[in-house]
């Protein structure tokens, strides 16, 4: 916070080690942030590890009774998408303000325990499940006084494909000085931006600016090069669905919610 940052949160599992809630303060804190892939403890200790499902809500309570904001992040596949609309309920009784929604295979992987090669393909959700069910869910999770955020994932028909490389202002920035302008390339050496001596300056060529003016018909080209397995694929040589910037989110206020 001395350092001017207008938002800290910080990420946990939901063990919360080193006393880390007895380190810093609501003042200090501006959020918690917990992971859970499934509604009940069946199923997201398959996906996330036996017990992991009562240190979670364990550690959500506790936060929440040091005065903490709490927030919440579920990575959708097949094996926990039928649990999804349940998350609104236990939200609520948890007191969990955000709740954000992330997609298996796109933007973040699961914490899979047992996961064979491959099978994220096969739990990687289709798109007509996530268009079916995702926003109905999001909507019913909202009414039940969670903020919930999700990526749009894929375009709409007719939709604009836009990069947020190109026409928005994130910078990721990392301890090794390496700053990104999009999450998808941050596992690779294509920083477009280093900082030096306290300054901003361009990486040196080949960077990911690179890759955001390609204009291909499957929408994103980083998930076209790192995901080439994702649903993006139409068969026939041709794209089926456009893939929207991982950057881009709907957002669904809960009721009487009014601040941006
Ligand atoms: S996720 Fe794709 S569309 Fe978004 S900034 Fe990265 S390359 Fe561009």
């Amino acid at each position: 916070r001395g350092l001017g940052f207008a938002s800290i949160t910080i990420d946990t599992n939901g063990y919360l080690f080193n006393d880390i809630l007895e380190k810093v303060t609501p003042a200090e804190v501006d959020a918690f942030s917990f992971s859970l892939d499934g509604a009940t403890a069946r199923t997201n200790d398959r996906i996330r590890g036996r017990g992991s499902y009562a240190a979670c809500l364990a550690g959500i309570r506790r936060a929440r009774e040091k005065g903490f904001h709490t927030s919440l992040i579920y990575t959708v596949s097949r094996a926990n998408l039928e649990e999804l609309p349940a998350m609104g309920p236990l939200l609520a009784e948890l007191g969990v303000e955000r709740f954000f929604i992330q997609v298996l295979g796109l933007r973040g992987k699961a914490a899979w325990t047992g996961c064979e090669p491959g099978a994220e393909e096969v739990l990687r959700v289709s798109p007509s499940e996530w268009r079916e069910q995702v926003p109905a869910a999001a909507e019913a999770i909202a009414r039940r006084g969670a903020r919930v955020i999700y990526p749009r994932v894929f375009l709409h028909p007719g939709e604009k494909f836009e990069c947020a490389g190109l026409v928005a202002d994130n910078y990721f920035v990392f301890p090794n000085g390496r700053v990104y302008r999009c999450p998808l390339c941050e596992d690779f050496p294509v920083h477009s931006l280093i900082f030096e001596d306290d300054r901003l300056v361009d990486a040196p060529r080949l960077n990911e600016t690179a890759f955001f003016r390609l204009n291909i018909a499957e929408g994103c080209v980083m998930n076209a090069l790192i995901q080439p397995g994702s649903p993006s694929g139409g068969g026939s040589g041709g794209p089926g669905h456009t893939i929207a910037c991982c950057l881009l989110k709907d957002e669904i206020l809960p009721p009487g919610d009014r601040s941006v």
